[in-house]
């Protein structure tokens, strides 16, 4: 049986144009949900869009899968929700899981897609809205003159391509080689490591409904994850994420095989153990890069808009970036769609819409403090058992209505303790 890595989805080939025109209004790079959402919304809007990525689509992009409420109101907001839907495996709680055993569901808006397939989707969205797609085509490097960015270099059936552009978006991901092409960035390393597997196990089905998310000592600086995606089929993966400036804990991270974290989760908490002990792994374990905080890299420079995880757009603590990645990309298209010949006042108006998520990414920040601390899930979830009003709260953080800093903040704590 094929893993829905590498499903032969040919119902979700997206056919790609044959060739670069030498000149385009706007030149969106990578495909993801970041690159898919701005020029689907550009494209919708008049504006003439091509849209590249090194991989041909179907592709795998290695993620839990998971979208939470942020993804689907972006979802919403591009038109392609139901599209989604149609094809994902929705789900109702995510069970939060604590070191000594105890567990709280989360109510939310939840669902889980496999990435090859939403991916595909996205990108097909955005080339029924107008986009043209060039695939595959990697980025090679900006074209310049007197400091502006007027195009880019791109490898296409084996030869080096130039395009030149009003606007290039840079929607290239987690991974550095492309971002340290820009002079966008400002830090290499990444925020955190995950790893995933695809694992079929027909006789988990009944039992296991949940998105689970799993804190234990074993697990730190991170948790463990289950989603179900359908089809008797799971996500199951480690991830750990270093805290700003926290040298030691990233050295701690960086030393600690992920394969032995993941081995360790399969080993502590029932349900994953009885996954791998009577399923059947879909694939290899893979793991990625992870950036998060909205900080590592410049938003951009005249020219050019990065967005996505490029920019962090993944928050940490939870590691969910598909929502704030669609955001990030509605966001550079709506600030192309207001821009006039000013590039300066484009970029202001940029980084203007990005701080309206600052707040958001500071308080998953400290929110992060349970991935090293995980004895503080004990307290939040031993809690949330006793208290419809703290289990809202959390549901408020899961659909983003209100702070997951609040919950671990030092007064927030101290409301806990004393209820
Ligand atoms: C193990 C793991 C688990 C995760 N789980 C979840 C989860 O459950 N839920 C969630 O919301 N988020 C999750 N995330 C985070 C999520 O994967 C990212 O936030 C999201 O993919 C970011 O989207 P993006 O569009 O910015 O970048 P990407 O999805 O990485 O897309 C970037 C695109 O750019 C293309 N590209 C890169 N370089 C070039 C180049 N030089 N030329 C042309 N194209 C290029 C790539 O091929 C790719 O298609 C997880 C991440 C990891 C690593």
């Amino acid at each position: 049986m094929s893993s829905p890595a590498d499903a032969p989805d040919d119902d979700l080939a997206v056919p790609s144009e044959p060739a670069l025109p030498a000149r385009c209004e706007v030149l969106v790079v990578g495909a993801g949900p970041a690159g898919s959402a701005c020029a689907a919304h550009l494209a919708r809007a008049g504006h003439e869009v091509w849209l590249v990525d090194q991989h041909d689509f179907p592709r795998d992009k290695v993620c839990g899968d998971g979208l939470i409420p942020d993804a689907h109101q972006a979802l919403q907001r591009l038109g392609v929700l139901d599209e989604v839907m149609r094809h994902a495996h929705a789900v109702s709680h995510v069970r939060c899981v604590a070191p000594r055993g105890g567990h709280v569901d989360v109510p939310g808006t939840l669902a889980v897609l496999p990435r090859r397939r939403l991916d595909a989707l996205l990108c097909r969205h955005a080339r029924r809205s107008g986009a043209r797609v060039l695939t595959p085509a990697r980025f090679e490097s900006l074209i310049e003159q007197d400091g502006q960015v007027v195009g880019a270099r791109l490898v296409h059936g084996g030869q080096t391509r130039e395009v030149h552009t009003r606007w290039v978006v840079m929607a290239t991901g987690a991974h550095v080689p492309a971002l340290a092409r820009t002079g966008l960035c400002d830090r290499r390393t990444p925020s955190g490591v995950a790893l995933r597997a695809y694992v079929h196990h027909p006789g988990l089905a009944e039992s296991h409904r949940t998105m689970d998310v799993v804190w234990h000592r074993a697990l730190r600086p991170g948790y463990g994850w289950i989603f179900p995606c359908g089809g008797d089929v799971y996500n199951i993966g480690v991830g750990a994420f270093f805290r700003r400036g926290d040298t030691r804990e990233r050295d701690r991270a960086a030393d600690a095989n992920l394969r032995e974290v993941f081995d360790a989760f399969t080993r502590l908490y029932e349900p994953a153990r009885a996954l791998m002990d009577g399923g059947t792994m879909q694939g290899e374990l893979r793991g990625a890069p992870l950036r998060c905080t909205l900080s590592g890299a410049r938003s951009g420079r005249p020219g050019l808009l990065a967005t996505g995880e490029m920019l962090g757009s993944t928050y940490d603590f939870t590691g969910e970036g598909i929502g704030k990645a669609l955001e990030t990309g509605l966001m550079a298209a709506d600030t192309l769609l207001g821009a006039g010949t000013d590039d300066h006042a484009t970029l202001a108006d940029y980084e203007r819409r990005l701080d309206t998520l600052r707040p958001k990414f500071a308080l998953y920040e400290r929110a992060n403090r349970v991935n090293a601390h995980p004895w503080l899930a004990d307290l939040v979830i031993w809690r949330a058992r006793r208290s419809p009003r703290l289990l809202q709260r959390m549901s408020g953080v899961l659909n983003e209505t209100s702070n997951p800093g609040h919950l671990i903040s030092a007064r927030g704590l101290l409301r806990l303790l004393t209820g």
